[in-house]
């Protein structure tokens, strides 16, 4: 224990995601004077609290366990022991365990103590030189094709930021669905190995972006985060998600010239910007004047 932890209360400590520096002094006295900790994976995070000589108990918390586990945790909170909460690597409960022991404690009245740092996605679209006034981030993807392109095609009229975790032996993949769905310019950000040695963020269009790393099987190892821009935003005549679903449904029936023609009478929307999200969802090459 130590003046900045108190007894009875959760503590959700963000730890770094490569580079073992970026941790708070906050973070390290929480973990330090801590009850216990609750570890992703106790072996994976005692190289961390090795590295900065934390010996406090720890015990493993993971997918698998969890709900089995948070009921037993929140009972030693209640019982005044303090805890820490930390995943593999960023902030936990983002893409990480810890959400069922979150809401546990919160619902058993317990304190719950958000101790703030790193994390891919923030830190991604901090460098990825996209708009970052409004943003989606999706997570992961799903593995299989045709689930992720349908995933992607209910995005297709998003104008925010998109951001998604994916694993490396995908990249390529999701690219390619990408390209199918958003078109081959749509520019897309690939953020790899955040805070390591081998940091790489490039941004292009989709279909140049998956050439490159095609190239280079080294672009396609280590963490990554993938980036994408939403439809332009600044238009007026960025067509909204009514329109977008209006015109699939037109799509599924009628020719694209003669689909988004009807879709502009329908959402008293403009033709061309309609014509060309259709343009995105078939694939076609088209021609509007
Ligand atoms: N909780 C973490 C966070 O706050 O970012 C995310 C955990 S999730 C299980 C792991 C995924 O996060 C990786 O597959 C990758 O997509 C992304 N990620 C984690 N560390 C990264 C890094 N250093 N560079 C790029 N992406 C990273």
């Amino acid at each position: 224990m130590n003046e900045l932890v108190e007894a009875g209360v959760l503590y959700v400590v963000a730890t770094p995601i490569g580079n073992l520096a970026d941790i708070s002094q906050r973070a390290l006295a929480v973990l330090a004077g801590v009850d216990l900790i609750a570890a992703e994976d106790t072996r994976h995070s005692g190289r961390l609290l090795q590295q900065y000589q934390i010996t406090s108990k720890t015990f493993a918390l993971h997918d698998h366990n969890e709900r089995d586990r948070a009921p037993d945790v929140v009972a030693r909170l209640a019982q005044g022991k303090s805890v820490a909460l930390i995943s593999d690597a960023g902030t936990p409960l983002i893409s990480d365990p810890g959400f069922h022991l979150v809401r546990l404690a919160r619902e058993a009245g317990i304190k719950v103590v958000p101790i703030p740092g790193a994390s891919a996605m923030i830190a991604a679209l901090s460098a990825a030189g996209l708009p970052s006034d409004r943003f989606v981030f999706e997570g992961f993807l799903p593995s299989k094709s045709t689930a992720r392109k349908k995933r992607l095609e209910a995005m297709g009229a998003e104008t925010r930021t998109l951001i998604f975790y994916e694993a490396p032996h995908r990249l390529l993949d999701t690219l390619a669905d990408m390209v199918t769905v958003f078109g081959a310019d749509r520019h897309v950000v690939l953020a790899r190995e955040l805070t390591k040695t081998f940091e790489t963020i490039r941004g292009d269009a989709v279909a140049a972006l998956r050439e490159w790393a095609s190239d280079d099987p080294d672009q396609q190892k280590g963490e990554m985060v993938l980036l994408v821009a939403g439809v332009n935003a600044t238009e007026d005549d960025a067509p909204d998600g009514e329109a977008h679903r209006i015109l699939k449904i037109l799509l599924d029936e009628l020719p694209l010239s003669q689909a988004s023609a009807l879709a502009a009478k329908i959402t008293g929307g403009k033709k061309k910007p309609l014509y060309q999200l259709g343009l995105s969802l078939t694939g076609e090459k088209g021609d509007c004047s």
